[in-house]
């Protein structure tokens, strides 16, 4: 199992991953014990908690897997067209989720690669960031994002469950973080990151531009700036990220559709722009709820003109 191990790791890396490791199955239950404590806290967001307790139940979920192989890849490299930035999240521009996004046959193939090795293979549905901090790769700064050395936090997690048995790897990282820095803590506009390595998902900027309930607390909404869709602000601020951003690779699908994106040309954007063009690439707002995407740009857009 060490060679096949070995065999994975190395086709990852070929593959254009920035890092591959293995933990072995287990319910996470420090992952448990955090969604209690934030319900706990936070009552009025357990309806946002409470789904993310599958992620813990790997064993009765999925029974037949044996260890998860966990992958990193880093979208520092990829130009941000001028029309969005600063209005919709670098990590939504970058979605290896996207067909027509170069790495999306990358994540694909990978998991077709592992099917070809004879393992049954199913992606995700684990706590990705405690599996690549457990698993070595990675580790959790204080605005909860995870870290992976010189590609900054500008990273996704690919997990996938297997049914073979391989030798898991050790968490070897603590905190990113100088003890005194809070900058991420002071820059969050709405206040998400309430104490160090635990975030409000009901007051981070990026839920509330794609899933809160509508109409939006007129206070939360005076504080989320110029975000469309997500938001950057803490992980922009971090000193860990500093000089990380190529930015050289530009997406050629994406600069082709950028001037849809302004918040000028979203408040005009109709159905078909919406459902042919924008929805398929960002997704977590529904194909039916255009209007968010038509109030979000609006509150911009109120912004610019003051
Ligand atoms: S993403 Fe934005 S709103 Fe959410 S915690 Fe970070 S700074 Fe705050
Ligand atoms: S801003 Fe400071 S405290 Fe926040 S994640 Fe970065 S290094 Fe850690």
């Amino acid at each position: 199992m060490e060679k096949l191990k070995k065999e994975i790791i190395e086709y990852a890396i070929k593959s254009g991953f920035v890092g591959c490791g293995v933990v072995g199955i287990d319910d996470f239950p420090e992952y448990k014990n955090a969604l209690d404590a934030l319900i706990k806290n936070f009552p009025e967001a357990e309806p946002l908690y409470r789904p993310m307790y599958n992620r813990t139940l790997i064993k009765e979920r999925v029974p037949w897997a044996r260890s998860v192989i966990v992958c990193l890849r880093y979208y520092r490299k990829y130009h941000i067209p001028a029309q969005v930035r600063g209005y919709i999240a670098r990590n939504y521009l970058f979605d290896c989720r996207v067909p027509q996004s170069p790495e999306y046959l990358m994540v694909k193939g990978f998991a077709d690669y592992l099917r070809e090795k004879g393992m049954r293979v199913r992606k995700g549905g684990v706590p990705d960031r405690l599996v690549a901090y457990r698993a070595g790769l990675v580790s959790i700064g204080k605005n909860s994002f995870a870290y992976a050395g010189k590609y900054g936090s500008w990273i996704n997690i690919i997990t996938y469950l297997v049914d073979a048995e391989l030798e898991p790897d050790v968490a070897v990282a603590t905190s990113p973080c100088p003890p005194d820095c809070r900058i991420c803590m002071d820059a969050c506009p709405t206040g998400a990151i309430v104490r160090p390595y635990t975030v409000r998902m009901d007051r981070c900027i990026a839920y509330l531009t794609y899933s809160a309930p509508l109409p939006i607390d007129e206070k939360l909404e005076g504080k989320m700036g110029r975000w469309v869709y997500g938001c950057d602000i803490c992980q922009e601020v971090c000193p860990l990220n500093k000089d990380t951003w190529e930015g050289k690779e530009k997406l050629l699908y994406l600069e082709e559709i950028a001037h849809l994106l302004t918040p000028d040309a979203l408040i005009k954007m109709d159905m078909k722009i919406y459902q042919d063009i924008v929805y398929p690439l960002f997704s977590y707002i529904p194909l039916g709820d255009i209007e968010r995407w038509h109030r979000n740009a609006e509150r911009v857009m109120r912004l610019s003109a003051i």
